[in-house]
């Protein structure tokens, strides 16, 4: 049976059924409805956060979030990231400036980010890239010192947790992905949390066509609103969605047990004070030391009908969108992660037994 790099959890049909009876009675499908509102509450409760305002989808949240805060001049990024990280700053008419990554968990390398601001700076936006959680004392000390505003790209972060303080509650906002390949998702979404009340008024009316009330139109928003069937799926995840992270543990630990110790393979190791959510599971392949290539353990998979993903490759700054702009020699450690990198299927619902015999199959290749 084909295994891909993710598997979105479904809750029980019944269960969906149930949440959406309700709305062929009150008809009311979008537009900040009674799931869409308990959604919102529910996730403050779980993501331990003040404030939660709900997206069609993350990315939205993420480029509204930066129009909000009339941001102007240079971003301070990560390329090591999705797409929709530097198209979302590029998009505000905001230059990212691409800040080097850490080779152990290939967050932005905060002892980097100093040299790289300039008098046009205006703001950092690093990402908790694979949920592996940036040095957040670092980033918010530079950002204080400079004035800076601090954007998390948080979509791998959800339910993570550092020195047991949920992960939304750093910076000035954190967006967190909801699409349905995420570790939490309903079917399309995304959100951003955060402690600034203003924040989220001017957030709730740019996703709504800049609506501030009946007779008032007072920003040129665009329309970004979750809808009641996409709450209704988040709210019946959200019932398992400790039961799900729990079974993504057992995943994550039988791969380090299966793929420890061998030469030329990297693994993501676990970080002092933090709370996991097991979102994927990516592997550094060093050929020389291994003895065979990224494309070659791609290859041997995919003939056993296994789907991997090189996540992430190619650096935004090295997407053909961006051709010219950007000189990703100048951020070496992501370039070697970019190069090297492939995500192993991670899924709660992945047998363990499949993760022994993708294990044997990367193996296997050893020194071909
Ligand atoms: C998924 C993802 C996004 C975008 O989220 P969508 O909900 O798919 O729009 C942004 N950044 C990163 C790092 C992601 O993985």
């Amino acid at each position: 049976m084909r295994i891909n790099v993710i598997r979105s959890s479904m809750p029980p049909f019944e269960e969906y059924m149930e949440k959406i009876r309700p709305l062929w009675e009150s008809v009311w499908l979008t537009n900040m409805g009674a799931l869409h509102n308990e959604l919102a509450k529910r996730l403050e409760e779980y993501l331990e956060v003040p404030n939660v305002s709900l997206f069609v989808n993350g990315h939205m949240a993420l480029e509204m979030v930066l129009q909000a805060m009339d941001l102007e001049g240079e971003v301070i990024t990560t390329p090591f990231t999705f797409a929709s990280t530097t198209h979302a700053i590029v998009r505000n008419n905001l230059t990212p400036v691409f800040c080097d990554i850490e080779p152990d968990n290939y967050t932005i390398d905060a002892g980097r980010i100093e040299s790289l601001i300039t008098d046009r700076t205006c703001a950092i936006v690093p990402v908790h890239v694979y949920g592996c959680i940036c040095d957040v004392e670092a980033v918010e000390q530079i950002a204080r010192s400079h004035g800076l505003k601090v954007i998390y790209d948080a979509a791998h972060a959800f339910g993570v947790k550092y020195k047991g303080k949920g992960i939304g509650n750093f910076g000035d906002a954190s967006m967190f992905s909801f699409h349905a390949t995420k570790v939490f998702h309903t079917i399309e979404g995304g959100a951003i949390t955060t402690d600034d009340e203003e924040l989220m008024d001017r957030l709730w009316k740019l996703k709504d066509f800049g609506i501030k009330n009946e007779d008032i139109v007072d920003g040129i928003g665009a329309n970004a609103k979750m809808n009641e069937f996409c709450a209704a799926m988040g709210l019946c995840n959200l019932e398992h969605i400790d039961g799900e992270i729990e079974k993504r543990r057992l995943v994550f630990e039988r791969y380090m047990d299966n793929l420890s110790g061998i030469d030329g393979i990297s693994l993501l190791k676990p970080q002092k004070d933090v709370t996991p959510n097991y979102a994927y599971y990516p592997v550094i392949i060093n050929e020389k030391e291994f003895g065979a290539n990224r494309q070659q353990v791609i290859d041997a998979l995919a003939e056993e009908d296994i789907h991997v993903r090189k996540y992430f490759y190619p650096l935004t700054s090295d997407m053909d969108c961006y051709r010219g702009r950007f000189d990703s020699s100048l951020t070496p450690v992501a370039k070697w992660a970019a190069d090297r990198a492939v995500t192993l299927p991670m899924s709660a619902s992945l047998d363990l037994h499949d993760v022994d015999r993708i294990c044997d199959i990367v193996r296997n290749l050893r020194g071909k």
